[in-house]
């Protein structure tokens, strides 16, 4: 390690995604110092890489960037990007400390001026996994174009080390020899908000392991569907077509044993619906059928969108699917059981297959902090009747998909109230400590 610095805050937020975000603006606007730690290159979270959100169709990246700009400009916010949690302990009975590796970005953060002339210039192309691996970007690159903050980040294991970027840049930031810093950083209470990540696409054998080329995931389908996406149309990925036919499998990676992912991930219905509205806009002529077990629109305004759906002409299928497989002409064919008709088993074909797969935790906090998590993986809430964002460690709290599944609506009202929790925390502190 080249470096070790050391800082104290009042709270720590563990993840810069939406709950992280609104978690540290309602804590610093009521005047707290606040530290964000995220692990990628940018805050925003899952939300940013989204394309328009349900059920008022916003455009998801519109509503977002407000956010993930007002934290990186406030006052009381100091967001740590590129970073690795190693550790979260309690140090005293006020006082946690938080150990975090500041990875090396080989590009000296307080020179970049975020220009990308290194990124013009950088001769490597890779698969950019932030396009669905559809679109390929630099060796040397800023994650996205409204990635905050605006600072270049070097993929080591693709640089060819031939030092056009270096040469390039005009404040002399690339630096190939950075090293990690390692960060203590010290505060009264912290508020976890690691979200989630997709079901692995690989573990169902059923459904092809991810090798079926045009079976994509739903967070791929967002990226397709994104203004600012790989094509900036819809195309399937195997040659480029533009399907005519398009399936969505509901129930891909939740409500299965086999998967270990029994729960319902709640938003799947949902988003499915959104990104078929969206797809009869981009592709009208298209025909698109989603594949059910059961559609739970359980939220404000939410039955009326699947009613809207029905009526825009998007098909519904009641059925669970069997077997996903390789057909002729790159198609992808389902088998099911049809489970309105007379309960036979078909089979159909689609240009392209979109899984609607469910939320699994992204942060395991064993060895690393302890917090206690139920038997679904995602951190427990002992009282979770009267106070949901409660952890069972004192003065840490959770907000958003890092205790459960959930939509942003009900993300930021949980980010709401770990941020009251948490600053009543903080208040009761500061009261003991003045008595
Ligand atoms: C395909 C799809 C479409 C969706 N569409 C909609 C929609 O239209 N409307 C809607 O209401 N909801 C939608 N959702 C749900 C929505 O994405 C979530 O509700 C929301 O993103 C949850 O935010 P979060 O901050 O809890 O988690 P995340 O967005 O996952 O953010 C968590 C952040 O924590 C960071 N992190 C994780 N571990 C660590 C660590 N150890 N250290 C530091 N940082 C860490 C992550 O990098 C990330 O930035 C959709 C979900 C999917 C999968």
């Amino acid at each position: 390690m080249q470096t070790h610095r050391e800082m104290n805050f009042d709270a720590l937020v563990v993840g810069g995604g939406i709950a992280g975000l609104q978690a540290a603006l309602d804590l610093a606007d009521q005047n707290f110092k606040v530290a964000v730690v995220e692990k990628d290159a940018s805050i925003g979270g899952k939300m940013i890489r989204l394309s328009k959100v349900f059920p008022t169709l916003d455009c998801a990246s519109c509503i977002t960037t407000p956010k993930m700009a007002a934290s990186a400009h406030h006052e009381n916010i100091t967001l740590f990007t590129y970073c690795d949690l190693k550790s979260i302990s309690r140090e005293s009975d006020t006082v946690l400390a938080a150990r975090v590796v500041q990875k090396p970005r080989y590009v000296e953060a307080d020179k970049c001026i975020g220009c990308r002339q290194c990124e013009y210039g950088c001769p490597v192309h890779v698969p950019d996994p932030e396009q669905g691996n559809f679109s390929m970007r630099k060796a040397i690159y800023i994650p996205f174009s409204n990635a905050i903050p605006q600072i270049a980040l070097m993929d080591v294991e693709n640089c060819s080390l031939c030092g056009k970027c270096a040469k390039v840049c005009p404040t002399g930031a690339v630096n190939y020899f950075q090293q990690p810093e390692e960060l203590v950083i010290r505060a009264k209470t912290a508020v976890l908000a690691t979200g989630f990540r997709l079901t692995p696409l690989d573990q169902k054998p059923e459904y092809g392991k991810g090798k079926i080329l045009n079976v994509i995931s739903s967070l791929d389908m967002e990226r397709l569907l994104a203004p600012h996406g790989p094509y900036q149309r819809v195309l399937r990925p195997s040659d480029g077509k533009e399907p005519d036919a398009i399936a969505y499998v509901q129930c891909a990676g939740s409500r299965d044993k086999t998967l270990g992912v029994s729960y319902c991930s709640r938003v799947c219905c949902m988003y499915a619906i959104k990104q078929a509205m969206l797809l009869s806009g981009a592709l009208p002529l298209a025909d698109i059928t989603i594949y059910y077990m059961d559609i739970r629109a359980f939220g404000k305004g939410y039955e009326q969108f699947f009613q809207n759906a029905k009526a825009m002409g998007i098909e519904f299928v009641k059925a669970k699917i069997a077997k996903i497989e390789q057909a002729d002409n790159q198609s992808v064919r389902l088998r099911y059981e049809d489970q309105e008709g007379a309960g036979a088993v078909m089979e159909r074909e689609h240009d392209l297959v979109v899984l609607s797969l469910g939320m699994v935790p992204e942060w395991h906090p064993e060895g690393i902090c302890p917090v206690g998590c139920d038997t679904d993986a995602f951190i427990r809430t002992p009282m979770s009747r009267l106070s949901p964002t409660l952890t069972d460690m004192e003065g840490v709290f959770v907000a958003g998909v890092a205790a459960g599944p959930k939509d942003i609506v009900d993300t930021i009202a949980e980010a709401g109230a770990a941020a009251m929790e948490a600053s009543n925390y903080l208040n009761k502190l500061n009261k003991k400590a003045a008595a």
